[in-house]
């Protein structure tokens, strides 16, 4: 049954992507209602439907406004039609164009090969299609930014590739595969192709990690552990196989390892008190309110019977981890915390610096996701390979 699932996952992944191109939706948090298309590399053809009804070069300016769930296409300054639906069709697959949305003004970003803008519920939907790979090192560097070694970044490429396949289907009822924010995978510019991620996307080209049981692996990953990994169930109340809790070593002298944060001692106080009916009427527990400590990870706050998730305190003062200890000085709570995210699988910083003392992406990989085995998406030999 799940080798059949697997079978059929892989199958729709290779019958979805004969050159094997991702369909990525951009700005999508963002409700985008106004924006501007520039060539900068090359030109490309802008069609409506079937219509060509320009070709664009990077003298021209398109800018796209929604008007009654129909778009406004202005170019250079002028009114030219309006269309429900624009492609931009890439001249060469390595062109690229910026795009500037102006309703929400927000910061320009460049990105590759074609483009579809369609009106959607009264906003202007932005759809990214390109190469799977040449997206892959567009999240790389916007998952772990520059300055990393070539073996930390066929890590990166290697989860975000597996994360890729596995939620393939992920937006499809919005016609396309997976979003740029952190709900899928951050991409947030196009590749560049003299980078070391370059490099480690191209060397580890087609790779993926499967579980024990030779499903897509859940490749989940956090920026640090704060020297102890956490378990899915503290975080999400769910239980997930291949996951456990273990020491990281590797990550606790680097940038975010430490954090601290001073919060008044009564808006503590009045969250705990209302939502949890904690007493702090009573010394015992308010002195082990202002005295909590963790040696190792703990699910709950002080203990279980108060019944306080460490993750709702998170979510609640937005803490950087749940790994943290509590001080009062003066009228403040001093939290006092380690590491950076949920904890729960790979933990960046670590696998950084594993990579400068010279593992291989293959050893770090399996140091934060023991039991999973390296393979390769199958390809099926009938589909064209550009
Ligand atoms: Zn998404
Ligand atoms: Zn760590």
């Amino acid at each position: 049954m799940f080798r059949l699932s697997l079978i059929l996952v892989l199958l729709s992944f290779c019958t979805l992507n004969k050159a094997q191109k991702i369909r990525i939706g951009l700005y999508n948090s963002q409700k985008i209602s106004n924006v501007k298309f520039t060539p900068k590399n090359g030109n490309y053809f802008v069609f409506s439907d079937t219509n060509l009804i320009y070709n664009a070069s990077t003298k021209d300016i398109i800018e796209m406004k929604i008007n009654n769930n129909l778009i406004d296409v202005i170019l250079n300054g002028n009114f030219l039609n309006r269309y429900s639906e624009i492609n931009f069709v890439a001249e060469k697959n390595e062109n690229f164009l910026e795009t500037k949305p102006i309703r929400p003004n927000l910061k320009s970003r460049l990105y590759e090969s074609d483009f579809t803008v369609q009106s959607k519920n009264g906003y202007l939907e932005i759809v990214n299609e390109i190469d799977l790979e040449n997206y892959l090192e567009g999240v790389v560097e916007s998952e772990a930014g520059p300055g990393q070694k070539t073996e930390y970044y066929k890590v990166q490429a290697i989860i975000s590739r597996t994360y890729a396949v596995k939620y393939w289907n992920k937006h499809q009822s919005s016609g396309f595969n997976l979003c740029d924010g952190t709900h899928c995978q951050a991409y947030l510019h196009k590749r560049n192709q003299s980078s070391l991620i370059d490099t480690a996307v191209k060397y580890t080209r087609q790779i993926i990690l499967f579980d024990s049981i030779n499903q897509l692996a859940s490749t989940f990953f956090h920026a640090n552990c704060g020297g102890q990994t956490c378990e899915p169930d503290l975080v999400w109340n769910q239980k997930m196989e291949g996951f456990s809790s273990f020491k990281d070593t590797f990550c606790v002298h680097t940038f975010q390892a430490m954090w601290t944060k001073k919060i008044p001692l009564k808006d503590w106080f009045s969250f705990i008190e209302s939502k949890y009916n904690f007493p702090s009427w009573d010394s015992l527990s308010y002195s082990l309110a202002v005295n909590f400590e963790q040696k190792e990870r703990k699910a709950f706050y002080i203990d279980p019977v108060y019944g306080i998730p460490l993750r709702d305190l998170r979510d609640a003062f937005k803490l950087k981890s749940t790994f943290f200890n509590c001080k009062k000085e003066g009228e403040f709570l001093v939290i006092t915390g380690r590491g950076f995210g949920h904890g729960v699988g790979l933990c960046q910083e670590g696998a950084m610096e594993m990579a400068k003392y010279g593992y291989n992406f293959e050893q770090i990989l399996l140091f934060y996701y023991p039991n999973r085995n390296i393979g390769k998406i199958p390809i099926s030999p009938s589909f064209p390979r550009k």
